[in-house]
């Protein structure tokens, strides 16, 4: 009890109160039936630790116990202010708790490198990596209502078998067709038309510290990376692009695929973590730049003479190597990408010309 009056003293100083009955406003004005309504709390792991250190662990390593203790604050608020007609039972309310940081403490980062990795427990970690691949975004089963099939029964009727998807469930966890009736064990059918659908997407993300084993170092430690699986829900699909890194806050969850278990992690932020490279030209390339200055394109060629030499010999693929670099100049982070490169080129191979373009 004292856990959740805590929760509603946070709700109220964090303002998630506010935005909370400004939701539920919008659900009991919107015409829709609904069988879900869903809730998006925004956590300040720092704050919540102070208000309570109690609730903040609960938040930070237990976060299932932490869901359902503000889930029954959200229920208490709806019932007693009736906020929303439609609303019946505690079951139909889907919280997702969003976290603004974690503390950066080792204990809470999630290395790619490191084995094993300690899935057991299904708390929060930070992972950074480089997105190398990602799926178009498809729909996936956010919640469903259930009914009990014998018309007989009370619970023919009602919003008693809601269910949701919960960090790390399957598809199969949300919609199956072997759910029993609590009351009278006859199998439960779903009222098809209450299925709320949401955003997926999924994202195969790499540790930046693979990048190092193209660089053509030898190193005496033998390296094994392999690409972590991502997935984005929600309001987190197309937040990512492929190449960019990504800070991402997430629970590990492990996936059985038939013979194989595959680790993944279920995103709950997507930050683009600060990068941290020269903010100036340094004054070898300046003096570079002076040198070749009596021509337009000696510096552009010396450059792509030079790029990546500690893997390919000078000299060699001078096209290629002045496409990549090309194309450096123009990757940004920024979305509102609109600066584009003017080239002059001046070739009778038209083929170059077209891998360019
Ligand atoms: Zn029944």
């Amino acid at each position: 009890m004292k856990l959740k009056e805590t929760a509603l003293v946070y709700l109220d100083r964090s303002g998630g109160l506010q935005k909370f009955l400004d939701d539920c406003k919008l659900y009991n004005d919107s015409k829709q039936s609904c069988a879900v309504f869903r809730f998006l709390i925004l956590i300040n792991p720092s704050d919540i630790v102070e208000l309570d250190a109690v609730l903040g662990n609960y938040v930070m390593h237990e976060p299932v116990k932490a869901t359902r203790i503000f889930k029954s604050v959200c229920f208490t608020a709806v019932q007693t202010l009736s906020l929303i007609q439609q609303l019946q039972t505690e079951d139909q309310i889907n919280i997702v708790l969003k976290l603004t940081h974690l503390p950066s403490l080792p204990s809470y980062v999630l290395s790619l490198c490191k084995f094993p990795f300690d899935y057991t427990t299904q708390r929060f970690y930070i992972l950074e990596g480089i997105v190398v691949a990602m799926t178009t975004v498809t729909k996936y089963t956010q919640g469903a209502r259930f009914v009990c099939s014998d018309d007989a029964c009370q619970l023919s009727e009602g919003f008693q078998y809601i269910r949701v998807h919960t960090p790390g469930a399957t598809e199969s966890a949300t919609l199956r067709n072997d759910f029993v009736c609590s009351l009278c064990t006859s199998p439960l059918r779903e009222d098809m038309k209450y299925r709320v659908l949401g955003d997926k997407q999924v994202a195969e993300l790499i540790d930046s510290k693979a990048t190092t084993a193209f660089q053509g170092f030898s190193t005496s430690k033998i390296q094994r990376f392999q690409s972590f699986t991502v997935f984005l829900r929600d309001e987190l699909a197309n937040k990512m692009k492929i190449g960019n890194k990504y800070k991402v806050i997430g629970i590990p969850v492990c996936m059985q695929n038939s013979s194989q278990v595959a680790l993944c992690l279920e995103a709950n932020r997507v930050d683009c973590p600060t990068i941290t490279g020269p903010c100036c030209i340094s004054e070898k390339f300046k003096y570079l730049i002076s040198l070749t200055s009596n021509s337009y394109w000696k510096f552009t060629a010396v450059l792509a003479n030079t790029f990546a030499s500690q893997v390919v010999p000078a000299g060699i693929y001078n096209h290629l190597k002045l496409a990549i670099l090309l194309s450096l100049v123009q990757t940004t982070d920024r979305d509102d990408a609109t600066g584009y490169v003017d080239l002059l080129v001046m070739t009778n191979d038209s083929l170059i010309l077209e891998r360019l373009c």
